[in-house]
């Protein structure tokens, strides 16, 4: 039998639509999944809705609807935006249920059988923002910092014996570190512990809205007392003992850091008191925000995943949350960035990959390609990509498993400017050679795919199509290891991430300035009169001071999607030039790089930067420019003639 791998993420409270926030919760849950389910894991994940909120039952009320059908409402709302970022849920709880009111009923009287609930009287802050007991210290300037509000109740109150299981829990920590992740989340829990626990009100007083507490009908079930339940609701508690055999504990329960708290020390506690087993692993991940700024309603930043789907498409946005930011901390979305890694990873990278093998195999081989020979350094690079995935990825470092498929992806693109194909192919006596290497870069390409499942779904599936995978390389990560055989069908396709160009006013190249003197903005030279002689003496060119340089430092110029801030060395001095080749290299690229430049040009001023000198690039007719590179080592400052 395949091992088992049960995983959650946090329900959601239906009084506002999905935003980018709880969209990344989901897909970093959902590329678990998918990940899980490639490695052959028999996988359960689960996701649903929080709906005991009195926030919940206001709204309704507020709408004049009855609260169920406002929650019926906000589902549909959910499901279509997790279903338009392919999110791969197995089961959706709502906690208005029946198998949810089972399992929470039947929870709590296994608490109170073992003699964890007590009767008292609960008097104090209480947030409804936050649905949450405050405490004096809790508060900034006698409000919840988060809601503004807070409210002064005493009522009668069932009470849970928190308290009686801080040691058990510290024991649990110590002897299951892996219980908290990150490490600072489980460092903080452990000082909260270490500091002592009070016991927590289980129960509110007059409630209309929630699931009567089984011995005392007057009163419902804390919301969040009742929500952490689901995860054993999901898989049968109360209702179905064989499934609750079968996948509880939960492997993993994926939350936002915020809540670690009540799933790390108030859950794991209700599942000791009732004699359930507890969760291996508990993930708390950080926060988006949007251009360095918390997203809020009040800031008007607040981002819903169908703009950016409508944007960029799904797997791009997939992409950008899942490789952009590290996993359990915190990280940034801005759509000037978003736009930049499209081009980058999927329109220039990815994208071009797979249009080129597929244009190059059938221009030389049909659209067949086969190995002829031993395959070249690709399979090793592949191999060692394939390896360290599976590790991140086991490690729920996301954004390095999707690193390690993109090495593959880069390595390929090298492999094709290193062989030359193109070259290869004026040579019949190469003919073996090309096959192979065209090979080479078909099976990379498959592998890479296999590895990019579970963070573009959809693309991963359509580029093994083209690239001759079948049905069992999407279902299993050791397809993944590298083949030298068979033929291959290369399919043609449109291209997968058409490059999108910025219009915004901001990027457009200031028109009243003289356009600068670098490849990809030069204008065009006026058009010689026909008959009249265009060439120059050897005296006119060696006017002309080209000599060698070293980039020193690259960044690129703010506002502009062209142009590239240079410091170079040329030898007697250190200059900065301006190019226009930043939609063509990335800084990391060029640094370190010999180029040639034009050493006595005048000085002119880009985008407020005062450029000393030219770079030499071809600039292809409507490609993007090439830097001009010399055949071996050359000092900088040496004249070019
Ligand atoms: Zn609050």
């Amino acid at each position: 039998m395949p091992p088992r791998f049960y995983l959650t993420t946090a329900i959601d409270y239906v009084n506002s639509r999905p935003h980018l926030g709880t969209a990344y919760e989901k897909i970093t849950a959902d590329a678990i999944a998918r990940y899980k389910r490639l490695a052959g894991f028999e996988t359960w994940f689960v996701m649903g809705n929080d709906e005991h909120s009195q926030n919940v039952y206001r709204k309704a009320r507020e709408e004049g609807l009855d609260p169920l059908a406002y929650c019926d409402r906000m589902e549909a709302e959910f499901r279509s935006a997790w279903a338009l970022l392919d999110i791969s849920f197995d089961d959706f709880i709502r906690t208005t249920e029946p198998r949810h009111r089972a399992a929470v009923q039947d929870m709590v009287r296994r608490i109170a059988a073992r003699g964890d609930v007590y009767e008292g009287f609960y008097e104090g802050w209480y947030c409804v923002g936050c649905e949450a007991f405050k405490q004096e210290k809790d508060l900034v300037d006698g409000k919840c910092p988060l809601h503004s509000t807070v409210e002064w109740i005493k009522e009668k109150n069932h009470f849970f014996r928190l308290s009686a299981y801080r040691d058990a829990l510290l024991a649990h920590i110590t002897a299951h570190p892996q219980f908290i992740e990150p490490e600072a989340r489980r460092n903080e829990i452990v000082k909260l512990l270490e500091s002592g626990l009070d016991d927590i009100s289980i129960s509110r007083a007059g409630q209309a809205w929630g699931i009567p507490l089984p011995h005392d009908p007057s009163s419902v079930v804390y919301v969040w007392f009742d929500a952490l339940i689901n995860y054993a609701a999901a898989v049968g508690l109360g209702t179905d003992d064989a499934k609750l055999a079968k996948w509880w504990p939960a492997n993993l329960h994926v939350i936002g850091k915020d809540i670690t708290r009540f799933h790390t020390v108030i859950w794991p506690a209700m599942l000791m008191s009732a004699g359930l087993a507890l969760p291996d692993q508990v993930f708390g991940h950080g926060f988006v925000s949007v251009d360095g700024q918390r997203m809020s309603k009040s800031l008007g930043n607040v981002i819903h995943p169908e703009e950016l789907v409508a944007r960029f498409g799904v797997d791009p946005v997939r992409l950008y949350l899942l490789k952009e930011i590290t996993y359990g901390g915190d990280g940034d979305f801005s759509w000037t960035r978003m736009h930049e890694r499209y081009n980058v990873d999927l329109a220039n990278n990815l994208g071009n990959l797979v249009s080129r093998i597929a244009a190059m195999a059938e221009k030389y081989r049909g659209g067949t390609v086969a190995p002829a020979e031993a395959p070249g350094r690709l399979a090793a690079v592949a191999a060692s990509a394939v390896a360290d995935y599976r590790a991140a990825m086991d490690a729920f470092a996301l954004e390095s498993g999707a690193a390690a498929a993109f090495r593959i992806v880069d390595a390929a693109n090298e492999y094709i400017a290193e062989t030359e194909p193109w070259a290869l192919a004026r040579d019949p006596a190469k003919a073996g050679r090309l096959s192979q290497v065209l090979f080479d870069v078909a099976e990379a390409v498959r592998v890479a795919a296999i590895l990019l499942l579970p963070f573009i779904p959809r693309s991963a599936a359509e580029i093994l199509r083209r690239v001759g995978g079948g049905a069992a390389d999407r279902a299993h990560l050791d397809h993944a290891a590298w083949r030298n055989d068979g033929d291959r069908l290369i399919l043609k396709g449109d291209a997968l991430w058409p490059r999108m160009e910025r219009t915004t006013v901001s990027e457009q190249p200031p028109t009243t300035n003289p356009l600068p003197p670098s490849p990809g903005v030069t204008p065009e030279s006026p058009k010689p009169a026909a008959g009249q002689d265009t060439r120059i003496s050897i005296d006119d060119f060696l006017k002309i001071d080209l000599r060698v340089a070293k980039v020193l430092a690259a960044e690129k110029v703010p506002n502009s999607r062209k142009l590239m801030k240079l410091s170079i060395d040329v030898g007697t001095e250190q200059r900065t030039l301006v190019a226009g080749i930043a939609e063509a290299y990335e800084p990391e690229q060029l640094v370190g790089k010999t180029v040639g430049v034009v050493f006595n040009l005048k000085p002119a001023k880009l985008m407020g930067i005062e450029s000393n000198g030219m770079i030499l690039a071809a600039s292809p007719e409507g490609g993007k420019p090439v830097l001009v590179a010399f055949d071996g080592d050359i000092a900088p400052g040496s004249r070019i003639k």
